[in-house]
């Protein structure tokens, strides 16, 4: 049977299904970029299945504890007045703003707690090189270490180095949809008592301030509509001054964002962009998350189909006794139609969310206070609550092993 199974990228798939191998027999290990893990990020969701599978790990006591209560979403003027706003209770929890936000990077400190004790991390090092056979795959990694695993799996987001060296360029699974974010902790310039403000400048750019645990504190983000750009991911420098560049002189808070922009520790940058990969493995490679399937944060459910993809395919190569060639199509049958149905954009896509014009803003404004007024706001509701996720979870609890002395059920 399979047993080795090395993981490239500590996000949030990565770990989810490192937790998941190990709880089947497999021995997972996790190589990950970064120096230690990741924080950064504003709020992702849990909803739907993704909370079904939360739920499955025992992780949900641990998320309501590390929850923020966000009250809506607010897109404000220049001079901070609320142009139009979209309060949580609104849609039930169905619209951009879920009833259950964490913070990204609470989310991944909590599945990396969830997995540090039994699973190896390693930390600050990469895949450089893969050769796969008939009975495993050699791995090199950029330190120099060689390493054989019977599988390797890419978790390794949006930029993945195991679709590159596996599938092929970056540019045949990358479709980049106009437009860059930045994210990064500040202190906050107002009480935001709950609420996620959004400032539209024309130019389609858009300055934004979210919820943090402590009030004093609040996550900026930067963000603008562009073709795509030549520029080294790497070099944090270089994309804060690019930053400068697009958003000085802008309005509301933008100038006190921008100071902070220096010392910002948790620095986040990535372009707009969706991945679609027809066939999500080679051999004994396989993607999961954001490496193999990934909408946009403008479709937002990047972190459901990571914690979901992480499950059914650890389900499936449990089932499967480890043999990937009846596993890997039958984890991409299972997601399929689920990941179709998440990775559609909102209507109008980023040129509705981010106008270009002072007048493209205010039709956005107004579109936004028709859609959420007393008289089409149930409709909304309605609409919203009505489309439940195209996926039937296995419970793969019933077939499961239990190597490591812990059941699926008694995590709970
Ligand atoms: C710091 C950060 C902040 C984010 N903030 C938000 C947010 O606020 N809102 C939102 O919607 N989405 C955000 N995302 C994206 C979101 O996490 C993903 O869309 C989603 O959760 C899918 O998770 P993933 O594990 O597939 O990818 P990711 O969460 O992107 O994780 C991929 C991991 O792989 C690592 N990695 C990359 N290249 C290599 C390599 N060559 N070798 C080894 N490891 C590598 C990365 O450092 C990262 O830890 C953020 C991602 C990151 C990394």
């Amino acid at each position: 049977m399979t047993k080795t199974v090395l993981i490239s990228g500590g996000g949030i798939a990565g770990p989810a299904l490192a937790y998941w191998l190990r709880r089947q027999g497999f021995t997972p290990t996790i190589v990950e970029l970064a120096p230690s893990p990741r924080p950064g990020g504003q709020t992702v969701d849990i909803r739907g299945t993704s909370k079904v599978v939360a739920e499955r790990m025992g992780l949900m006591p641990a998320i309501k504890r590390a929850q923020l209560h966000e009250r809506g979403l607010a897109y404000v003027r220049a001079d901070g007045r609320t142009a139009a706003e979209m309060s949580v209770e609104l849609l039930d929890g169905a619209g951009a703003i879920a009833d259950i936000e964490i913070l990204r990077g609470d989310l991944a400190g909590i599945l990396h707690d969830a997995t540090s004790n039994d699973i190896e991390y390693l930390y600050g090092d990469s895949i450089a090189a893969l050769d796969q056979d008939a009975t495993g795959v050699d791995v090199t990694f950029t330190s120099g270490t060689q390493l054989r695993f019977d599988l390797v799996v890419g978790a390794d987001g949006v930029h993945s180095r195991v679709r590159k060296l596996a599938f092929g360029p970056e540019e045949d699974f990358v479709h980049h949809l106009g437009g860059y974010t930045s994210f990064f902790t500040v202190e906050s310039p107002e009480p935001l008592n709950h609420w996620m403000k959004i400032y539209s400048a024309p130019g389609g750019r858009w300055v934004g301030l979210r919820p943090d645990h402590d009030e004093r504190y609040a996550k900026a983000l930067l963000s603008f509509r562009s073709p795509l750009l030549n520029y080294d991911r790497h070099d944090v420098d270089a994309l804060k001054a690019l930053l400068v560049r697009r958003f000085t002189g802008l309005g509301w808070h933008t100038g006190h964002i921008l100071a902070a922009l220096p010392d910002a520790d948790d620095f986040y940058f990535d372009s707009t962009s969706r991945v679609v990969v027809p066939d999500w493995s080679r051999g004994r490679v396989v993607l999961v998350g954001d490496a193999g399937y990934c909408g946009s944060p403008l479709a937002g459910h990047g972190t459901a189909l990571s914690l979901v993809g992480a499950y059914v395919l650890a389900g499936e190569l449990a089932a499967a006794d480890g043999d990937h060639v009846r596993a890997f199509p039958s984890y991409q049958a299972e997601m399929q139609a689920y990941v179709d149905q998440r990775m559609e954009l909102p209507p109008g896509g980023i040129k509705m969310a981010m106008p270009m014009t002072a007048l493209g803003i205010r039709f956005r404004d107004a579109s936004t206070r028709l859609m959420t007024s007393r008289l089409l706001a149930p409709a909304l509701a309605r609409m919203a609550a009505a489309v439940p996720d195209r996926i039937e979870l296995k419970d793969c609890s019933v077939q499961w092993r239990d190597p490591v002395g812990v059941t699926a059920e008694e995590t709970e």
